[in-house]
């Protein structure tokens, strides 16, 4: 570490906006959020990355970003900063070392943050557990006792919900939904297993799979992404139609095994795959049809999500605005 930001004063008001941070691969974003979940002021970078960037450039990035957001809500008293941050992590220590982020490995977020905004609360979870937390907290899963939030996305994470509280498990990791094994034949994972949901149903394996089968992308401006899989399939291409199977296929699998072991009472997906429509979920539906088969997991609704891009930072704010989703020190 080169050098630490040196420490803020910001005033404290224990009923004032949450600030808050969603750190991931491709962008980091950052808001000010009031104490009902409404967005005042947001703001987003692209992460630092290439083979030259170093952590403490991330730090920079990510606290110039702060300061930008305070700034443009009129620099508010706050009640404390919540981040959402790809994992893995050391939790609640905040200790983070994104798959995606080779610069950060073993950062110490959660601490830099606390010397940064000196005697606010500084709460740090996994990205997948706060947009499970956002959808609960002001979203789809609203007023549900138990709910599993499932983020379909570059990787494929999760949250859990029980009695309205998020449930964080032993060592704050409860809800890797995209490591439940779909096919031990399958493609390998980035976890070092071999056909997770992860390896399956993430947005770049869909398009990968469907690239090897023979497909080329129509919109040739989207790229071979799932998006443009998406349109193709839409339009009938029997390649794309059959990687939204497999993926709509294997997410319903995950699923059913997931309701028997959690038996909660909604599950909703969010993530830009979520996105992809209903040649993904009708397959989705016929598995977990299939496999859903007790009496409490028959039936159990799987609904899209219904905050978008900005679940991440509401749900990092609920982290601090709601004390129903923080049960570290
Ligand atoms: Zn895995």
């Amino acid at each position: 570490m080169t050098h630490m930001a040196s420490a803020l004063h910001v005033p404290f008001d224990a009923n004032g906006p949450a600030l808050a941070l969603d750190v991931g691969g491709t962008k980091l974003a950052a808001a000010v959020v009031a104490p009902g979940g409404r967005i005042l002021a947001s703001a987003r970078v692209p992460t630092p990355s290439g083979d030259t960037v170093d952590g403490s450039q991330i730090w920079a990035a990510v606290v110039a970003l702060l300061d930008r957001v305070r700034a443009e809500a009129g620099s508010p008293a706050l009640s404390g900063v919540g981040v959402g941050c790809g994992g893995p992590m050391e939790w609640p220590v905040g200790e983070v070392s994104p798959l995606n982020i080779p610069a950060w490995r073993g950062f110490p977020l959660r601490a830099h943050l606390a010397d940064r905004f000196l005697g606010m609360p500084v709460r740090l979870h996994n990205d997948a557990v706060c947009m499970a937390v956002a959808e609960h907290w002001v979203g789809a899963g609203q007023g549900h006792a138990a709910m599993l939030g499932i983020v379909v996305s570059t990787g494929v994470g999760g949250g859990i919900i029980y009695g309205g509280r998020a449930v964080s498990g032993s060592t704050g990791n409860a809800g890797h939904v995209g490591h439940i094994v779909i096919d031990p034949a399958g493609p390998e994972c980035g976890c070092g297993g071999r056909g997770c949901l992860e390896a399956i149903a993430r947005g770049p394996a869909i398009a990968e799979w469907a690239v090897s089968r023979g497909w080329s992308p129509s919109r040739i401006d989207l790229g071979a992404t799932t998006e443009a899989v998406a349109v193709d399939a839409r339009l009938g291409q029997p390649i794309a139609v059959e990687a939204l199977r497999r993926a709509g296929t294997a997410l319903g699998l995950g699923i059913a095994s997931a309701l028997a072991v959690l038996d909660v009472d909604m599950v909703v997906l969010s993530g830009g795959v979520a996105l992809s429509g209903a040649l993904l979920y009708e397959p989705m539906h016929q598995a977990l049809r299939q496999h859903a088969e007790l009496g409490f997991t028959r039936g159990v609704p799987v609904v899209p999500a219904l905050l978008g891009t900005d679940s991440g930072v509401v749900g990092a704010a609920a982290l601090v605005l709601s004390e129903n989703y923080w049960e570290a020190d």
